[in-house]
C-alpha cells in the first residue's frame, strides 16, 4: 500500500520548517510544483521547482485569489491512481498526478486577532488552500496530504528513503487535514456570525424563545461550529484516573483561560476550575477592590477592602480553616502588603490583573509552589456552555446587571428601611451570593462575608450552615448577630429565614416569589427584621 513520492505540490503560507522538506526533495530528486512565494523559497533552497502557472498555462491572478484553482492542478490531486479509468483519463489530458500535497492556510485567526480591517480579514479567507487540502484528503487512496509542519520531519524521511506513506499513514494524515479545514471554517464562521447578524430587513423566522423574545443569533446561532485549539495536556483531570487537556479559543486571547502564568507549578485541572470560579467571583466588583478565596468551586471568603491587603485579610477571616489550600483572586493589583498577607497561608493559585514588582518577587521567592496568574481582560464571557449527555446547554453568563441587582429596584417588605451602611452590606451580600453554589445563604458584615452556607439540597440547611460557620469559625465571636443575609433564591418556607433571624441577622435580601412569601414576610415582621425582595434570583449550580 505504500506509494513512493515522485511528484509533490507545495503551497504554504508559513514557510517555517520548509528547509527539511527541501533537503529531502533535493536528495530524492522529487518533482515539485509550487505557488509564488513558496516556489521562490524552495528554489532558493536548491529544489528544482515548477511554478503552478507553468503547469496550468494560466497566471496567478486577482491578487492571489486564483492560483491553484485549475483542473490541471485539481485533477492531479483528485485522480485515484488505483483506478485504471482515472489513470487513463489523466493521461489523455496530459496531466501528471501528485503523490504528496503540502499546504498550510492563510492565517485567518491571527489576522482577526491583530485587529485588522474587515477587508484584510476577508482577504485572509483561503480558498485554493482548503480546496487542495480537501481534495488530497479525499483522495488519500493515492495522495498523502500534509498540513501540520510538525509532520515535516516524517515526510522528509518518507521522501528520502523512497518508501512514501502507507495507506494507514495517508488515512491518518487525511483525518488531520479534515480537522484542519473544519477548524479553519469554524473560525471563519465564528467571526462572520459575530459580525454579520441577521439584518432587520430579514423577517424573523420561527426562532423565538419561549418568552417570545427573538433569539440573538450572534450568541445562539442555529449551529455551533466553534473551534478550541489544544494548548496542552494536563497531568490528569479532576481525579488521577481521568485524562485531561486545556483548549483555547483561537479568536479570543484575553479571557481567563489565556492568563499568563508568572510562577509556580503547572496548573492542574482543578486549579483551572477553582481559579476561574475565584476570578468570576471578583471581577465585576470593580471599581471596588475585591478578593475571593475559593475552594472546590465555592468561595470560603469574599470581601471588599480599601486596599487589596485589607480585602484579603477580611476574606480570609471568614473561614480560615477552609482557606487552607485555596485559590485567591483579586480584581486589582496585588500589592506587597497583600502578598505579605498571603505569604503564611498555604495557597494553590493566585489570580489578578497585575502585581506590584515587589509583591511578585516575594510570592515567587517565598512561595515557590504558588501558581501566579496574570489575567488580561475580565469581561469577555457573555455566554456559558454546559455539556449534558449528547447535548449542550448554552446561556448568558450571570453577571451583575440583572434587573434586581441594584438596591434602587428592591422592594422593602418588612422592618425599617436599612441605613446606608446596612444597605451597602446587603448590596455586597447580594452580589457575592451569586458565585456561591445553590442553595446559597451568605452572611455579611462590613463588606465581607462572615458565614457562607453553600451547595445544600434544601435552603434551611444552608441557613444552618451559614450561621454555624459565622459563629464557630471566629474564636467564639458570634458573627451572625448583626450581620445581613442574602439568599440566592426565595425561601420556600419561613423556617430558613427564621433560622437566620434567630441567630440575630438584622436584614435579609432575597428574590421573593414563593407561594409562601406571606409566611416568610410575616416571620420577618414578627422579628422586626428588615427584608428586601429583588425580584431576580442568582442560582449557581
Ligand atoms: P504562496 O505564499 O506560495 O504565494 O501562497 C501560498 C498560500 O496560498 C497557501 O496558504 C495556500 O493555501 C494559498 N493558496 C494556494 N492556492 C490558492 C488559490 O487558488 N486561491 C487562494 N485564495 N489561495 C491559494
Amino acid at each position: 500500500t505504500n506509494r513512493p513520492i515522485k511528484r509533490a505540490l507545495v503551497s504554504v503560507f508559513h514557510k517555517e520548517g520548509i528547509e527539511v522538506l527541501a533537503d529531502a526533495f533535493v536528495k530524492a530528486g522529487t518533482e515539485v510544483v509550487s505557488t509564488g512565494s513558496t516556489a521562490k523559497r524552495l528554489a532558493e533552497l536548491g529544489v528544482k521547482v515548477t511554478e503552478v502557472s507553468d503547469v496550468t498555462g494560466f497566471p496567478e491572478c486577482l491578487d492571489g485569489r486564483v492560483k491553484t484553482l485549475h483542473p490541471y492542478i485539481h485533477a492531479g490531486i483528485l485522480a485515484d491512481m488505483t483506478n485504471p479509468e482515472h489513470a487513463k483519463q489523466l493521461e489523455g489530458f496530459g496531466i501528471k498526478p501528485f503523490d504528496l500535497v503540502v499546504v498550510n492556510l492563510y492565517p485567518f485567526a491571527d489576522t482577526v486577532r491583530s485587529g485588522a480591517s474587515e477587508a484584510d480579514v476577508i482577504e485572509k479567507i483561503d480558498i485554493g488552500g482548503p480546496s487542495m487540502v480537501r481534495g488530497a484528503a479525499k483522495n488519500h487512496a493515492t495522495v498523502a496530504i500534509v498540513t501540520d509542519p510538525a509532520d515535516y520531519a516524517l515526510v522528509a524521511a518518507r521522501v528520502a528513503d523512497g518508501t512514501g506513506f502507507s495507506l494507514e499513514e495517508r488515512r491518518w494524515l487525511a483525518a488531520k487535514a479534515f480537522a484542519h479545514t473544519a477548524a479553519y471554517d469554524a473560525t471563519i464562521n465564528e467571526w462572520t456570525a459575530r459580525h454579520w447578524p441577521k439584518p432587520a430587513s430579514v423577517e424573523a423566522s420561527g426562532d423565538a424563545q419561549e418568552t417570545g423574545e427573538p433569539v440573538d443569533e450572534r450568541k445562539f446561532p442555529a449551529t455551533f461550529t466553534r473551534t478550541w485549539d489544544r494548548a496542552h495536556t494536563l497531568r490528569y483531570g479532576e481525579n488521577s484516573h481521568q485524562q485531561a487537556a486545556l483548549y483555547l479559543d483561537p479568536l479570543d486571547q484575553t479571557g481567563f483561560a489565556h492568563a499568563e502564568q508568572l510562577g509556580g507549578k503547572p496548573m492542574s485541572y482543578n486549579n483551572y476550575v477553582d481559579a476561574d470560579a475565584a476570578w468570576r467571583a471578583v471581577w465585576d466588583f470593580a471599581p471596588a477592590i475585591a478578593v475571593a478565596v475559593v475552594k472546590h468551586n465555592n468561595p470560603c471568603g469574599l470581601a471588599i477592602g480599601a486596599t487589596a491587603a485589607e480585602a484579603h485579610k477580611k476574606a480570609h477571616a471568614c473561614d480560615p480553616v477552609s482557606a487552607y489550600g485555596g485559590v485567591i483572586a483579586c480584581n486589582s493589583t496585588v500589592t506587597l502588603e497583600m502578598a505579605e498577607s498571603v505569604r503564611p497561608i498555604f495557597t494553590e493559585v493566585i489570580v489578578a490583573p497585575a502585581y506590584e514588582p515587589e509583591a511578585l518577587e516575594l510570592l515567587k521567592t517565598k512561595k515557590k509552589n504558588l501558581r501566579i496568574l496574570k489575567v488580561a481582560d475580565p469581561v469577555k464571557r457573555r455566554i456559558q456552555f454546559k455539556q449534558i449527555d449528547g447535548g449542550l446547554l448554552v446561556q448568558d453568563m450571570d453577571v451583575i446587571d440583572a434587573p434586581g441587582d441594584s438596591p434602587d429596584a428592591w422592594k422593602l417588605v418588612s422592618g425599617e428601611p436599612a441605613d446606608a451602611a446596612t444597605l451597602k452590606d446587603l448590596e455586597f451580600a447580594w452580589r457575592a451570593v451569586r458565585c456561591v453554589k445553590s442553595n446559597a445563604i451568605l452572611l455579611a458584615h462590613d463588606q465581607a462575608t462572615v458565614g457562607i452556607g453553600m451547595g445544600q439540597v434544601n435552603r434551611v440547611d444552608s441557613c444552618h450552615l451559614a450561621v454555624e460557620r459565622a459563629n464557630t469559625l471566629a474564636d467564639g465571636a458570634e458573627r451572625a448577630k448583626g450581620a445581613v443575609a442574602a439568599s440566592d433564591a426565595f425561601f420556600p418556607f419561613a423556617d430558613g429565614a427564621e433560622t437566620l433571624m434567630d441567630a440575630g441577622v438584622k436584614a435579609i435580601v432575597q428574590p421573593g416569589g414563593s407561594i409562601r412569601d406571606e409566611e416568610v414576610i410575616e416571620a420577618a415582621k414578627k422579628a422586626g427584621v428588615t427584608m428586601y425582595l429583588t425580584g431576580t434570583r442568582h442560582f449557581c449550580h
